[in-house]
C-alpha cells in the first residue's frame, strides 16, 4: 500500500506495506508484530476494505475484497469484526451498553428490539458482564477500562464474525487486566471457529495467545512462522533485536 499526501504543491508518497503476504484461517490466532509506523494499522484497513492496495490483492473466501463496490462492501464487512486500542472513544458515551449491542445485531442479523436485547444480555454474560442484567443499561462511562474493552469485544461478536482483527487491544488497559483480556479473546475466538490477527508491537504477549506470528518491519514481512519457532529460533536480525529487548 503506498499512501499519496499533498505536500505543499506536490504530493509525497509513503509506501506503508509491501511484500505481505499471509492467509488467516478458522480458529487460529494470528499475532502480527512491529514497531510504530512499520504498516500493522495499515493492513487492518486493508482487510476492512477501508484501503484498497495500490498493488496485490485482498480475498476473502475467494472473492476480491479490493474490488467490491459500496454496497458489497457494506456487507462483507459484517464478517470482518474490529477491536481497536482505546475503549473510550470506540463506544458511543450518550449510548447505553443494550444499545451498543442491540445495535449490530438489528442492522446485521435483523432481530427486533427484545430478541436484541436477550442476545445482547448473553453476549455480556460470555465477555464476563454478568449478572447482564445489571450492565444492560448502563452507559460505557460508568464502567472500568477493562470493563469497557470487555464491552467493545462482545459488540465485535454480535454479528458473528468470521475474523476479528484486534489492534493493540490490551496497550491502554492496566496491566494487571492485559492477561485477562488476551485470555478472554483467546477463548472466545477458538469456541467459535473465528479466525483472529492479533496486532502488537509486544511479540511477548504474541506468545501467549498466537499459533504463528507475523513479523513486520518497515512495512515488509521479514518473518513468518509457528510462534515457539520465531520465538525460540528467529531467523531475522530484526526479530532477534526484538526478542533481546524483551526483558
Ligand atoms: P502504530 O504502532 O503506531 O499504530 P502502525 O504499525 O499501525 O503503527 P501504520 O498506521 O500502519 O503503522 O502506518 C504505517 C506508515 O504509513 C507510517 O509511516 C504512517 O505514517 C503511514 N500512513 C498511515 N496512514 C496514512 C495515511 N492515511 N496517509 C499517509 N500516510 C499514512
Ligand atoms: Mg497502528
Amino acid at each position: 500500500k503506498t499512501y499519496r499526501t499533498k505536500r505543499g504543491l506536490g504530493f509525497t508518497s509513503t509506501r506503508a506495506v509491501r511484500n505481505v503476504s499471509f492467509t488467516l484461517r478458522p480458529g487460529r490466532v494470528s499475532a502480527l508484530v512491529g514497531e510504530s509506523g512499520s504498516g500493522k494499522s495499515t493492513i487492518a484497513r486493508l482487510l476492512t476494505g477501508v484501503e484498497r492496495p495500490s498493488r496485490g490483492s485482498v480475498r476473502f473466501k475467494g472473492t476480491r475484497v479490493d474490488r467490491l463496490r459500496r454496497s458489497a462492501l457494506r456487507r462483507y464487512r459484517r464478517h470482518v469484526q474490529l477491536v481497536f486500542q482505546d475503549p473510550f472513544s470506540a463506544l458511543n458515551p450518550t449510548r447505553t451498553l443494550a444499545y451498543a449491542l442491540g445495535r449490530p445485531l438489528r442492522n446485521h442479523l435483523g432481530m427486533d428490539g427484545r430478541q436484541a436485547r436477550a442476545r445482547a444480555a448473553e453476549l455480556l454474560e460470555t465477555v464476563g458482564l454478568s449478572p447482564a442484567e445489571q450492565y444492560l443499561d448502563k452507559l460505557p462511562s460508568q464502567l472500568s477500562g477493562g470493563q469497557r474493552q470487555r464491552v467493545v469485544i462482545a459488540r465485535a461478536l454480535a454479528p458473528e464474525p468470521e475474523v476479528l482483527i484486534a489492534d493493540e487491544p490490551i496497550s491502554m488497559l492496566d496491566v494487571s487486566i492485559r492477561a485477562e483480556i488476551l485470555e478472554l479473546l483467546d477463548t472466545l475466538v477458538r469456541d467459535r471457529g473465528i479466525a483472529m490477527l492479533y496486532i502488537t508491537h509486544d511479540l511477548l504477549s504474541a506468545r501467549l495467545l498466537a499459533d504463528e506470528v507475523m513479523v513486520l518491519n518497515q512495512g515488509s514481512m521479514v518473518e513468518h512462522g509457528p510462534t515457539l519457532e520465531v520465538i525460540g529460533d528467529a531467523k531475522d536480525p530484526y526479530t532477534r533485536r526484538l526478542l533481546a529487548a524483551i526483558p
